[in-house]
């Protein structure tokens, strides 16, 4: 069985791990490595069987865990388009265990960590390259999107078969706007390589949510002064006409584990 955890999310750090009965994976690694630790041992799950960990981009928030988990976790491999790789803000210690252990994959490659499957899906964001993930374990899929400023044609098409999904939810209009950013910081986060927006966020879900395969919903990466996670949830409820699950995951503490069907 597919499962998920959220182990935080936002501009304070984004972690996830996905698994089945052989493998594990870490998306993201923008928590601490003694964070991820923490959390993952709360959940009764183990950061040694992790045994991949897939970086979205270069942002802060997504890899500041990577030097000490690349450290500690000798035998972790990292996967990370080439082009964020070179902008890390901390590079890799040790090059010469650089080729065994960093996997560089490009827009729209397909590899597989042991039993999972994963799609590299590319996302408009202003980091040097941003990628969101489709993993699939046999017949079911899960997808991950974050830090995007708008979806595009090809990442609805990559998601279209997705059961469950990690999407983006950064902020609400009015409050973006009317809140305490600097103009051109609204600008940059309203922009189509910024953030998405709640409403933005509930227009694609519904969309999957008709014409795919979508049947429950993590929003993830909430601004702390742009958004509530209220806000977020009745923004995007408000557009749906099916019943979905859906749930806002915390910067703070992990979500429950969820089992993809
Ligand atoms: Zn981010
Ligand atoms: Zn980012």
């Amino acid at each position: 069985m597919l499962k998920f955890v959220n182990l935080g999310s936002g501009s304070k750090g984004n972690a996830s791990i996905v698994f089945n009965e052989n493998n594990m994976i870490l998306i993201d690694a923008g928590l601490s490595a003694a964070q991820i630790r923490k959390r993952m041992a709360s959940l009764g799950l183990d950061i040694d069987n992790v045994e991949a960990v897939l970086i979205t981009h270069e942002h802060g928030d997504h890899v500041n865990g990577c030097k000490r988990l690349f450290e500690r976790q000798q035998k972790l491999q990292f996967y990370i388009n080439p082009i964020s790789y070179r902008a890390l803000p901390q590079a890799f210690p040790e090059p010469r265990h650089f080729e065994a252990r960093v996997n560089f994959f490009n827009a729209g490659d397909t590899f597989r960590v042991g039993s999972l499957q994963v799609q590299c899906v590319p996302t408009l964001h202003d980091s040097q390259s941003s990628t969101g993930f489709v993993v699939k374990n046999e017949k079911v899929s899960l997808g991950y999107m974050t830090d995007l400023g708008a979806v595009t044609e090809d990442n609805f098409l990559a998601l279209k078969d997705v059961e469950f999904l990690l999407m983006e939810a950064n902020y609400d209009h009015d409050m973006l706007w009317n809140g305490p950013y600097p103009a051109f910081l609204k600008a940059r986060v309203h922009g189509n390589y910024g953030h998405l927006s709640n409403n933005n966020s509930g227009e694609f879900i519904h969309l999957l949510s008709r014409l795919g395969r979508l049947r429950r919903v993590m929003l993830g990466h909430l601004s702390e002064k742009n958004n509530l996670p209220e806000k977020a949830r009745a923004t995007v409820e408000n557009r749906l006409e099916a019943s979905l699950e859906l749930e806002v995951a915390s910067q703070y503490e992990p979500s429950a584990i969820i089992e993809v069907e």
